[in-house]
């Protein structure tokens, strides 16, 4: 007789067969295709959905603009050798007289949080449905939204959820912008104006590379390239990876989160100082 005293190890002990989950809102690139190729290496059976949730949009925000395309993404899906696609409609997953919602306290105020009120209680309740309905032991999820997995991983650990969250490297174009449904919204000035963001986070390490050590010295001296870029700021930090609080002295595992907006679309992209 074994004594288990770990929670995760105890849900390893009652788990089949692994069942990967690739969670996505559509509009699928090679961002999201290289998460189901992982799923689909480490995993008997892969699943993704395609939902396009309501609840992590705020009232201003691009849910009716956000670009949809079922037939390429059920065909792209299908060449990657996903076996189920799970594509509700917005009214069976939020009913009318729904009103429960999961919230992940302190991580998801920070950042992005900042700015988009709700957007992370959005996607934790709405994380969580998907993980009740489609049941996996792993869900695979991109680097590209850092602060998502910190926030999942917490909710995870929290609630004692019988998945492991595997975090994928982000993907990028050839000369360095993540890839990201919202990248279509870009016309060719933008498209340019963009790549600042990635610009800044290489400036970023290659300072730390010099040898600076403190994030604010890192942080001043990249600023400016938000206006060189012609990029709105929305924040630029150099963060704890678990806490998302920004550091004093950054050492190879700080991660630089930074988000701006080029003309009417918002980016996001971060990097690992130590690369
Ligand atoms: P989304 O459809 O934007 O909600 O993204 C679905 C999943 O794909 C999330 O786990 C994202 O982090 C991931 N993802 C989006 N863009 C990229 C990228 N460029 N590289 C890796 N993963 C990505």
């Amino acid at each position: 007789m074994e004594l288990i005293r770990d929670w995760r190890e105890m849900q390893k002990f009652t788990c089949g067969d692994p069942h990967g989950f690739v969670p996505t809102m559509g509009y699928l690139h090679e961002g999201h295709l290289s998460l189901v190729r992982t799923a689909r290496y480490e995993c008997k059976t892969v699943s993704a959905s395609i939902f396009v949730n309501p609840s992590q949009f705020g009232p201003t925000e691009d849910l009716a603009q956000y670009p949809r395309d079922l037939e390429r993404d059920l065909t792209l899906l299908e060449d990657e050798g996903c076996d189920i696609v799970f594509h509700p409609s917005p009214e069976s997953m939020y009913p009318q007289g729904y009103h429960t919602w999961v919230k992940v306290e302190d991580l998801s105020e920070e950042l992005c949080g900042n700015t988009r009120p709700g957007h992370f209680q959005g996607v934790t309740t709405i994380v969580m449905k998907l993980l009740n309905i489609m049941r996996p032991e792993r869900m695979y999820m991109g680097e590209k939204d850092f602060q998502q997995t910190v926030v999942l991983k917490r909710m995870i650990g929290d609630l004692n959820l019988p998945v492991e969250l595997i975090v994928c490297p982000t993907v990028r174009e050839e000369d360095g912008l993540a890839m990201s449904s919202r990248n279509s919204y870009l016309d060719a000035d933008d498209r340019k104006r963009a790549l600042g963001l990635y610009h800044m986070l290489l400036m970023a390490q290659s300072l730390y590379r010099q040898g600076i050590r403190s994030g604010s010295e890192i942080r001043e001296t990249i600023l400016p390239l938000f206006q060189e870029y012609r990029i709105r700021p929305d924040y630029l930090s150099l963060v704890d990876p678990q806490t998302l609080k920004p550091v004093r002295d950054v050492d190879d595992d700080t991660r630089v989160v930074i988000a701006g907006w080029v003309n009417l679309t918002r980016l996001i992209d971060n990097i690992r100082l130590g690369g």
